[in-house]
């Protein structure tokens, strides 16, 4: 399989695609061709990582990760990744868990493939591959966790003092050696802007072998096809229906690999992204004009996005916003109606629910009533509540109890190392590492 930049750079293979994560001409690498499945071509995989066999398989065509597939989607899908039936306002729905992972939210999928992957062609390299992430809270940790300890690879983490939550930046300052967690003096954009000047910096680049695993490199996208795969085969041979999809998003990763399942024959029905109160997508389908801008602060933080990347992505596989919108469906959640959400959700369903994960509960009890009775619908729920405890617990009024994996992050010490938001203070500091 070959890969080309959506600004038309290329080919390049599997393993460039993934250990560059940006193409040469600052676009983002899509297959040259989706491949495409009819549903009895997976009559024969039943658990998640052989679903993920049959539908990934071609993507690695050529690659020299070939023969470790196997190895790979077990280590990317060592946690279950269930489907729970709720009920509302006298409907069914079901909520596609993807928060057991390491980190408890569903960047664990993404980040563990692209680590399993870099971490098998890097064992080939001679000197440590860096991989730089700002964060502004859950990519870092997800990030940290797939790569802690992996041999040959190190984590250099930059989030801003003051601005994540407690767990949060525990999560983030919590691994062994490998990772260097770096509290940068300044915001969210500082940290990003430091990033792209150690990446452009010559020096720094031929000391460091620098990489990034943002959500733009497409080892991030590819695995997490899979859970709507699985998903929607699971539910369409139960029932003969193909299920819609409600997905909160953010830069777009997560809706774009439920398109591409969709894409590649999969039995999935209408898909519905669900956006807080940053509504660039809403507007970009109503007038036809994209207009990225400066995200806003909301409650489902992990989705203040007002550039998503990956809309470039999405205009490059199915089309500009007139085909898009009949395709897609989107909506704009304000802080307002997540909190209202995230009270029904608990009481209607006697589990919380996320503020991310809200603007998909909130979206399908106010569907078009024909929409909502004419399918059935699986709402994405993208992170476990507890990590955003200081939010969920004062609404509901109780606490949320921690899932083992967050109480095991959260039992571990952590360190950390504060720095200027310049390159001079990150290139000290990235001489610490081990
Ligand atoms: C990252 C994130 C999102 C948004 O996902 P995108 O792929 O960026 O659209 C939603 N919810 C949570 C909890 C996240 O961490």
């Amino acid at each position: 399989m070959r890969y080309f930049s959506t600004r038309g750079a290329g080919p390049s293979s599997l393993d460039e695609a993934l250990q560059s994560g940006i193409a040469s001409d600052g676009g983002l690498f899509l297959p040259e061709q989706l491949p495409t499945f009819r549903v009895s071509d997976f009559d024969d995989a039943e658990s998640i990582p052989e679903i993920a066999k049959v539908l990934l398989s071609p993507f690695f065509a050529g690659s020299e990760l070939q023969d470790d597939i196997d190895g790979i989607l077990a280590e990317t899908f060592s946690f279950p990744i269930p489907v729970t039936e709720v009920s509302s306002v006298g409907r069914n729905g079901y909520l596609l868990e993807l928060y057991h992972g390491p980190t408890a939210a569903f960047k664990d999928v993404g980040a563990g493939f692209l680590a399993a992957c870099l971490s098998r062609l890097e064992s080939r390299a001679g000197s440590p591959l860096t991989i730089l992430v700002a964060t502004s809270g859950d990519t870092g940790g997800a990030v940290a966790a797939a790569f802690d300890r992996r041999p040959g690879m190190r984590v250099v983490v930059l989030f801003p003092d003051g601005r994540v939550s407690d767990r949060q930046e525990h999560q983030l300052c919590c691994w062994s050696e490998n990772v260097l967690s770096l509290k940068v003096q300044g915001t969210f954009d500082d940290c990003q802007t430091l990033v792209k000047a150690a990446m452009g910096d010559a020096e720094l680049s031929k000391i460091h072998r620098f990489s990034s695993a943002n959500s733009i490199n497409i080892g991030r996208l590819l695995p997490q096809s899979t859970y709507y795969a699985d998903a929607s085969l699971r539910h369409f041979r139960r029932t003969g229906v193909k299920p819609g999809f409600i997905i909160p998003t953010g830069n777009l990763g997560n809706g774009f690999a439920c398109v591409m399942a969709r894409e590649m024959g999969l039995p999935i029905g209408p898909v519905i992204l669900a956006t807080n109160a940053n509504k660039t997508i809403a507007d970009y389908f109503e007038s036809l004009e994209w207009l990225p801008r400066a995200s806003l602060q909301t409650l489902a933080s992990a989705m203040d996005v007002g550039d998503p990347s990956n809309m470039e992505r999405l205009r490059k596989l199915i089309g500009e916003a007139d085909v898009l919108r009949d395709q897609l469906g989107v909506t704009s959640v304000s802080d307002e109606a997540i909190k209202v959400a995230m009270r029904q959700d608990f009481r209607e369903f006697g589990f919380a629910t996320c503020p991310h994960t809200a603007t998909a509960t909130h979206t399908w009890r106010h569907l078009d009533p024909e929409l909502a009775e004419g399918h059935d619908w699986i709402l994405v729920a993208t992170a476990h509540p507890a990590k955003f405890e200081t939010i969920v617990e004062p609404l509901i009024g109780v606490k949320v109890p921690l899932p083992p994996e967050l109480a095991d992050i959260l039992s571990r010490p952590t360190r950390s190392v504060s720095i200027e938001p310049t390159l001079e203070s990150l290139a000290a500091a990235l001489q610490g590492i081990g």
